[in-house]
């Protein structure tokens, strides 16, 4: 695509990325933090991403192998690790050539691995079950792991493990799932790896040899957290325009199923994105936008293309107006909260319909 007559952009902050990756790791300088760019770096684009923290990251980690894949196709040579784990006997050998570092979750994975003609030699991420209940071998099945394994395999091995409720910071499973694994990890004499963002930030008993550095990358943590003393900017901006402007009386009604009806003379702005674009159609009315420096509010359903916002309170609108959904003015953790949703989903389903513009 080259001619984008419908300014319907999402701006890529690529300085606000290392300013967030910096500010985060010098709370964890002991340890190697892995910027995690799965799902096209959280909707912000993966190689993009990629290219502009290679330098200051140790590796990378994406979920599955058409996602590494389309990095080292970019040129980025940096270790990647698969969160997700090989899906079949092929990802393993593929993983050799490519140099991707494997996370490991269950035997028939290691049956691959033992299979190969060409033995793997990276660093071998065993991912155990520490009260997550979705993958990893049970603290008691990895006497069994470790022993299927070469000994040179033996000495790169990284236990590593997933919080379930990191960014609540007065519950108490975090703890118990950071004594489990620093359990396991002195039986074992390994390598470990175990905080995300919110370990990173909230729970430094959690920083290992290796940590996994995602949302926060991207944007501040939710209120939730925000306890911390961070200074974290916001690296996306999704923004659109004005492209229809009308006035409506009282009783005329809004959008398909006419669920909003003016219920006093009302001025309506008509914003070029939907649901197709990833502005998720569930969104209630009340819903802030941003114009001209002020907040205003959408009304009526969410069209595939359009959204329409009540602007009769806002001074100055006009046709062609910028409008931001969120990013540098309105947190996209605020529009999260009115969409029943996180700030992790909103920034991960914006569409291919959508520019990243990159700054
Ligand atoms: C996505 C993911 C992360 C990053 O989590 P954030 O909360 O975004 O920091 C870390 N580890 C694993 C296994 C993941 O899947």
């Amino acid at each position: 695509m080259s001619y984008h007559s419908r300014k319907t952009q999402a701006i890529i902050n690529l300085k606000a990325l290392k300013h967030n990756y910096q500010q985060i790791t010098t709370l964890a300088p002991n340890s190697q933090n892995i910027a995690v760019i799965k799902a096209n770096a959280y909707g912000h684009g993966a190689i993009e991403v990629a290219k502009s923290l290679r330098d200051v990251v140790p590796a990378f980690a994406v979920g599955f192998f058409d996602e590494a894949i389309a990095l080292r196709q970019a040129g980025i040579d940096l270790p990647i690790i698969l969160l997700e784990g090989p899906l079949c006997e092929h990802d393993c050998a593929l993983a050799i050539k490519e140099n991707l570092w494997l996370m490991l979750h269950n035997f028939e994975q290691l049956n691959w691995l033992a299979t190969l003609s060409q033995p793997y030699t990276g660093k071998l991420w065993l991912k155990i079950d520490t009260g997550m209940s979705r993958l990893g071998f049970m603290p008691e099945e990895i006497d069994n792991a470790v022993a299927s394994l070469t000994s040179q395999q033996q000495k790169n091995i990284v236990l590593c493990s997933h919080f379930s409720s990191a960014e609540e910071l007065d519950n108490p499973k975090t703890l118990k799932q950071i004594e489990l694994l620093a359990h396991l990890v002195a039986n074992y004499q390994c390598q470990f790896s175990l905080a995300n963002s919110a370990g990173i930030i909230h729970w430094p008993q959690s920083h290992g040899d290796y940590n996994r550095l995602g949302i926060a990358l991207y944007t501040p943590l939710n209120e939730k957290t925000s306890t911390s003393t961070l200074n974290l900017i916001p690296a996306m901006t999704l923004q659109s325009t004005i492209i229809g402007l009308r006035d409506l009386a009282i009783g005329d009604s809004v959008g398909y199923g006419e669920i909003w009806q003016a219920q006093r003379p009302s001025r309506i702005a008509t914003i070029a994105i939907g649901y197709g674009d990833g502005y998720p159609r569930n969104a209630k009315a009340g819903t802030p936008v941003w114009i001209n420096g002020e907040f205003a509010p959408m009304v009526g359903r969410v069209s595939m293309d359009m959204i329409t916002i009540d602007v009769t309170e806002l001074a100055n609108v006009n046709l062609g107006d910028c409008v931001e959904l969120w990013g540098e003015n309105l947190a996209v953790e605020t529009v999260a909260k009115y969409l029943d949703t996180i700030n992790y989903e909103l920034l991960t389903r914006i569409s291919d319909r959508v520019l990243r513009i990159y700054k």
